[in-house]
């Protein structure tokens, strides 16, 4: 008797317990694609993030945006979150107020023309930055977005390496550096996520991880994670 009431306990506090466990263990990260749209990758790229489901965040170039307006639009016809990479791949540190006008709200303003939305978030080219962006980025709604995971697959040398080296680092709360610049990229990143989903983690927009870590995005400032 005294046993079968043990086991009794056991059992009920396994399935008290097991829910909490599930909650506790739900990892999310945010996949963010820089230096788009590119006509030889991005449609690729979609492709692959629509057969699996999974939402990312996009940093346009303004020059890219010029030259393939079409892969731009269809980022954002697909549910995918668009912030600004500026408009000529300048660094913003130090370039001075009149610059980064031409570099970031040239770049806000073909991409509220293009999709109706206005970019919420930026990503400074090196993620340098100053005082300056910052408060330029503060006076024009922008919260500055840079990066907890970075396989450097920018680099052919690195790239076949990038899925591996994601997959050993990424954890609960991170924004991984990811570039769309060709479909080997792509195929990099289809790999980062289906051995991240076995590992149990979910994928989602930076301003959606923010929001579920109870994380408001305040403008002129930068965030490496959540
Ligand atoms: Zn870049």
């Amino acid at each position: 008797m005294e046993k079968r009431r043990k086991w009794m306990v056991i059992l009920l506090l396994l399935f008290g317990l097991l829910p909490h466990i599930d909650a506790a263990e739900k990892k999310r990260v945010a996949l963010t694609f820089d230096d788009g749209p590119c006509a030889k990758s991005t449609a690729y790229l979609l492709q692959g993030l629509r057969d699996r489901g999974v939402h990312a965040t996009f940093f346009l170039s303004g020059y890219r945006i010029d030259s393939d307006p079409e892969d731009a639009l269809q980022i954002a016809s697909e549910g995918h979150e668009i912030g600004i990479h500026g408009q000529t791949h300048a660094y913003f540190r130090g370039i001075g107020r009149e610059r980064l006008e031409g570099e970031i709200l040239s770049v806000g303003n073909k991409i509220e023309a293009l999709t109706g939305e206005t970019p919420k978030l930026a990503r400074p080219p090196g993620g340098l930055m100053d005082d300056q962006v910052k408060q330029f980025c503060k006076d024009n709604d922008l919260a500055l977005i840079l990066w907890s995971v970075d396989p450097e697959d920018w680099d052919p040398k690195k790239r076949a390496q990038t899925a591996s080296s994601v997959v050993s680092k990424a954890k609960d709360g991170d924004i991984i550096l990811l570039h769309d610049l060709t479909t080997a990229n792509a195929d990099q990143a289809f790999a980062i996520i289906d051995r991240l989903k076995v590992a149990g983690y979910e994928f989602c927009t930076v301003s959606e991880l923010a929001e579920s870590c109870g994380k408001e995005l305040c403008c002129g400032e930068s965030y490496f994670r959540f």
